[in-house]
């Protein structure tokens, strides 16, 4: 069968685990490729040029967006940052699955965009967990700590527009979910119904 790959869109507050729980799926499987978006964001110690993004200047930035070479970008906490289009529709056509970890507003112009994807939006145990992720991860000052903060309240009611929510309470149990939740969409019985029939009445 000649099938399309899916689309994996996760989202969720700061600090509740997204990459974490990524991290982990992606290290199980090799039948994940995870998109690096572009930002403006400097980089953290640690992270490295096309691996956790394509760090580019607003300059670059802009002129990305005016030639359309983003299927979605978003300004988030005073940076921009995007997926690039035609790296992930080509592996969507050549049957590979792939993963975006992603803000919410990038997320809902994904899901306009592309319906047919999987949207799963990840929730920490509780909001004094989240908050001391985030301290415990180092990477915020004072106020970027506030703002990232705050904004989980907010972001945490859009979890009504996502097909699928997980609560990170162990990383194992998050990544077995988010697997489990891979698998189900791989077998969801969409336009392959025809093939499927085909392919089983060639066979007598
Ligand atoms: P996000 O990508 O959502 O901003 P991270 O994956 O960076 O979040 O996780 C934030 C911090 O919380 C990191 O220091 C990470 O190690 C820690 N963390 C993630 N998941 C768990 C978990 N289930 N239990 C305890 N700590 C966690
Ligand atoms: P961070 O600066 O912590 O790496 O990421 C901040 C936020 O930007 C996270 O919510 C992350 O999911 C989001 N993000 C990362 N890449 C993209 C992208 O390409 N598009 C959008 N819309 N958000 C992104």
């Amino acid at each position: 069968m000649n099938k399309k790959g899916l689309l994996i869109v996760v989202s969720g507050p700061s600090g509740a685990g997204k990459g974490t729980i990524c991290k982990e799926v992606l290290e199980r499987r090799d039948d994940i490729f995870v998109s690096t978006s572009a930002t403006t964001r400097e980089p953290r110690n640690g992270e490295i040029e096309g691996v956790n993004y394509f760090f580019i200047s607003r300059e670059e930035f802009e002129r990305k967006i005016a030639e359309e070479e983003f299927i979605e970008y978003a300004e988030v906490y005073k940076n921009l940052y995007g997926t690039p289009k035609e790296t992930v529709l080509d592996k969507l056509n050549q049957g590979e699955n792939i993963l975006l970890e992603i803000d919410i507003q990038g997320a809902l112009q994904v899901k306009k965009r592309y319906p047919e994807g999987v949207f799963i939006f990840i929730l920490p145990p509780s909001m004094a967990e989240l908050k001391s992720r985030i301290i415990g991860r180092g990477s915020e000052t004072p106020e970027s700590l506030e703002r990232r903060f705050s904004s989980a309240f907010e972001e945490i009611e859009f979890v009504n527009q996502y097909d699928y929510y997980i609560i990170n309470d162990q990383v194992k149990r998050a990544a077995d979910l988010m697997e489990s939740i891979i698998d189900a969409e791989r077998c969801k019985v969409i336009e392959d119904i025809e093939e499927i029939v085909t392919m089983f009445k060639e066979e007598v």
